[in-house]
């Protein structure tokens, strides 16, 4: 049998393991909910427990290579986790790597979540199209993560906090971040962020689409919902179209800097699809003049829910170097 790797996504609320083959091509997959209020070995445990039990399903004896994107700062050098927001404790010097090695017998790289998986976007989703590509993602998920390629490589810096394109200041006089800057892009354009908007209206009365497919229940309403009600609910679509032009603000900053090949959006905030690609793609238009925008493509990420745990398998092959 070819190489075998493990790719795992480590999330706040579930943990998503896979094993693929050396093309990157799932073989695989389960979760199982993250029970983040319990000791870091104890769900380090639970992976290798679940990647054993995956390998035992395919009948296969040993993986070459293990991957995890992790939700905040890692030592890279080392795999150890330095700073998760999410998590009590914030796994400060949880050593993840040794850990998964010792127990496992493979090789293992950890990387922040939203580098993994920009990393799985540059491997195997709309990277592949642009040879050499740069290119920009943005996460917007429970936060707002991002990556950066440049010249077909993910450029991570020393710390691997290179690309943290959700705490530029797209407000200068907005509301405090969890990372302690006011008016970063995480405070707009999160899924939180977007959801507390479209409660505001629905609570306030100025939403009845909104309030008619959602039944009156704010714990209901989403991104995907306010969708669904933005083509009558004018409240509504201003708050979203205004959410993907802040985005659209950032995505131009970015496009400054780096006149990338191709700007990727991500994260559940996604699913209000073309509205805040063209969007964006006009407040880059807008705002980038120092030189031609029109090979600067904007696109929802290829991967969709699965871009973490993707990008998790890149890193797993990079590391076992067959990609
Ligand atoms: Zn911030």
């Amino acid at each position: 049998m070819s190489a075998i790797v493990a790719g795992v996504d480590l999330g706040g609320t579930s943990v998503k393991v896979a094993l693929a083959d050396q093309d990157g091509q799932l073989l695989t997959h389960s979760s199982f909910p993250t029970q983040s209020h319990r000791e870091p070995e104890v769900i380090l445990r639970q992976i290798c427990d679940q990647v054993t039990a995956l390998r035992t399903q395919l009948g296969c004896t040993s993986i070459t290579a293990l991957g995890l994107g992790a939700p905040g700062l890692v030592e890279i050098s080392s795999g150890t986790t330095r700073f998760l927001p999410n998590f009590p404790g914030h796994w400060q010097g949880v050593r993840v790597a040794e850990f998964l090695r010792r127990e496992l017998s493979c090789s293992v790289r950890v990387l922040n979540d939203a580098r993994a998986a920009t990393l799985g976007e540059l491997r195997f989703g709309h990277g592949r199209e642009f040879p050499g590509v740069t290119m920009a993602w943005f996460g917007l998920g429970t936060g707002v993560g991002g990556g950066i390629v440049i010249d077909g490589r993910l450029r991570i810096g020393p710390l691997g906090a290179a690309g943290e394109l959700g705490h530029q200041t797209v407000v200068p006089d907005g509301v405090r971040c969890g990372c302690g800057n006011i008016g970063c892009l995480e405070t707009v354009a999160s899924g939180p962020a977007v959801t507390a908007a479209g409660v505001r209206l629905l609570l306030s009365g100025q939403a009845p689409a909104l309030h008619r497919i959602v039944e009156g229940r704010s714990e209901r309403v989403c991104p995907a919902t306010m969708l669904q009600a933005a083509d009558e609910d004018t409240a509504v679509r201003e708050t979203l179209t205004s959410t993907a032009e802040l985005l659209g603000i950032a995505a131009a900053n970015v496009v400054s800097v780096l006149h990338p090949d191709l700007i990727v959006l991500g994260g559940g905030l996604a699913e209000i699809g073309n509205l805040l690609t063209e969007t964006v793609q006009r407040v880059i238009r807008d705002r980038v003049g120092m030189f031609p925008v029109d090979n600067v493509h904007v696109r929802l990420s290829a991967l969709g829910q699965r871009a973490g745990l993707v990008g998790a398998i890149a890193l797993a092959l990079e590391e076992s170097e067959l990609l």
